[in-house]
Parts: C-alpha cells; sequence; structure tokens
C-alpha cells in the first residue's frame, strides 16, 4: 500500500512545492488530489480514497480549521491524520488546531525535512510504524541486497 495525499492550499505555488516535498521525501505515495480550499478537500473525500491531507488553515470559502471540524464530526473520516502547514504559527491557533485533532502542525516558511518527519509521525500514530516503514525509502536498499 502506497499512501493517497491530499494537499489542500489555495495557493498553487503552495500546492506544487509541497508535492514536491513529499516526492523527495522517500514516502510512497499511490495519488496525489489537489484542493483549493476546505470545502473543494471534502469534495475530493468523497469520491477518492485519502490516506493523509496536507492542508493549509487561511483559505477562502472554506478553511483548514473548519474543514478538520467536519472530518471529525464525521464517522469515517475521523481518523484521517490531518497535518496543518501554515503561516499561523500563533499559540492560540496553535493549541486550537491540537485540541481538535490536528495530527502535526508545520509552519511556512518550512524545510523539507520538517515536513518529513511530521508526516512520518503522524503516518506511524495512524497506521502504525511497519505499515510506514514499508512504505517509505528506509530498507529498500537492504531488500535490493538480499536479492
Ligand atoms: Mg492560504
Amino acid at each position: 500500500m502506497a499512501f493517497n495525499i491530499l494537499i489542500v492550499d489555495d495557493s498553487g505555488t503552495m500546492r506544487a512545492l509541497v508535492k514536491r516535498v513529499v516526492e523527495m521525501s522517500g514516502i510512497m505515495v499511490g495519488e496525489f488530489h489537489e484542493a483549493g480550499n476546505g470545502r473543494e478537500g471534502l469534495d475530493i473525500l468523497e469520491d477518492n480514497w485519502i490516506d493523509v491531507i496536507l492542508c493549509d488553515i487561511n483559505m477562502p470559502v472554506m478553511n483548514g480549521i473548519d474543514m478538520l471540524r467536519r472530518l471529525k464530526a464525521n464517522d469515517v473520516e475521523r481518523n484521517l491524520p490531518v497535518i496543518f502547514i501554515t503561516t499561523e504559527g500563533g499559540e492560540k491557533m496553535m493549541a486550537e488546531a491540537r485540541a481538535l485533532g490536528a495530527a502535526g502542525y508545520v509552519k511556512k516558511p518550512f524545510v523539507p525535512e520538517t515536513i518529513k518527519e511530521v508526516m512520518l509521525k503522524a503516518l506511524e500514530a495512524a497506521y502504525g510504524a511497519e505499515q510506514v516503514a514499508e512504505n517509505t525509502g528506509a530498507g529498500s536498499e537492504e531488500d535490493d541486497m538480499d536479492f
């Protein structure tokens, strides 16, 4: 199983950057999906299986906090890990995200390594370390040597 990832941000440039960082992280990706706001993100979730969401907070139509609130109110989607990637680094906003059950929090501007670390931690918490190890670059060299 590779992870299907939904990137939600109103900036197309930021979505492309986040996608690039994830591609370079060694985490195996099945499908990438993109949305420009929380509403579009929820629409994508209706038609696609998503394993983790990387989500902006400040967006028009529906912001990231409201999107997370909607997911947490849904029996099926409440366990889906949501990682915020945002310029909203205030203590109050971080506390609210944490209280709502965000799986991680990355402040913009970010370094690629931070996204990778926070993603791995969130994926391990949601799906177990073994599942994540099987779907990252880690260990693949050893496998090659065995053959
Ligand atoms: Mg934004």
